[in-house]
């Protein structure tokens, strides 16, 4: 069985599409929320992960569109399309994007789903290898996926050292789950942060138990004129031409 996991989408239709052919055949998503937020279209990006059925969990930006966060912690520009975006959603879509959980255990509870941290769904970023030893400590099942830093990564707990262990994750490579707990970051699909501006997604394989990271070039351009046409912040615009 081949799962699709993806993450922080942020209504950018025109990656996540081009993730969909590229990914070839699979049987399931499983998406780790943001799935709105930033980019310019929203509401499709939700009915395609609807016409999907896709696994999604609730990330920070999808709480505050939905009013479930201080948007005092956002910069001006995210909130600003925060602010875009809630006018944007037809009632069917915030519907959907409310049922939406903060964390699932999966697949016989070998995987758990969450957006920020196992402690901290929502909000805390694992951005270092002692905040991933610390976040250990909070999920039950072998290992854990998560999204919100936008970085593909895996953190790796060696029993034997007490620490967490970053490695990158190889593109195309496939890589072993196990058997130490794990934590993975795919990626982001509509907002890479890593210097690459191509959308990232990674493929589960139950049968193997291995991982594969994938990158793809999708028309930038394409969502960055939509963007303008929205009038969302320049700045919003001009990083997804950067990968930051
Ligand atoms: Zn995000």
């Amino acid at each position: 069985m081949r799962i699709l996991i993806i993450s922080d989408i942020h209504a950018n239709l025109g990656a996540l599409d081009k993730v969909l052919i590229d990914a070839g055949t699979f049987d399931k998503v499983w998406c780790l929320g943001d799935v709105v937020g930033y980019g310019p279209q929203p509401n499709i990006t939700i009915e395609r992960l609807r016409s999907l059925d896709a696994l999604c969990i609730a990330g920070n930006h999808d709480w505050a569109v939905l009013d479930r966060l201080d948007l005092d912690e956002f910069n001006p520009e995210a909130r600003k399309a925060v602010l875009w975006t809630r006018q944007q959603l037809d009632l069917i879509n915030l519907e959907w994007l409310k049922q939406l959980p903060e964390r699932v255990p999966t697949q016989a509870e070998k995987f758990s789903l969450i957006h920020g941290s196992p402690r901290y769904p929502i909000w805390e970023y694992i951005l270092t290898p002692p905040i991933a030893r610390a976040n250990f400590e909070y999920f039950d099942t072998p290992f854990c996926f998560f999204g919100h830093t936008h970085v593909p990564i895996i953190y790796q707990f060696s029993e034997k050292e007490g620490r967490a262990i970053a490695h990158e994750l190889p593109e195309i490579l496939s890589v072993p789950l196990g058997p130490e707990k794990m934590l993975v970051n795919p990626g982001s699909v509509g907002q890479p942060r890593d210097g690459d501006t191509r959308a990232a997604y990674a493929i589960l394989n139950l049968d193997s138990m291995t991982l594969t990271h994938h990158r793809v070039r999708y028309d930038i351009k394409s969502t960055q004129v939509k963007m303008q046409q929205a009038g969302l912040p320049s700045r919003l615009i001009q990083r997804l031409g950067q990968g930051w």
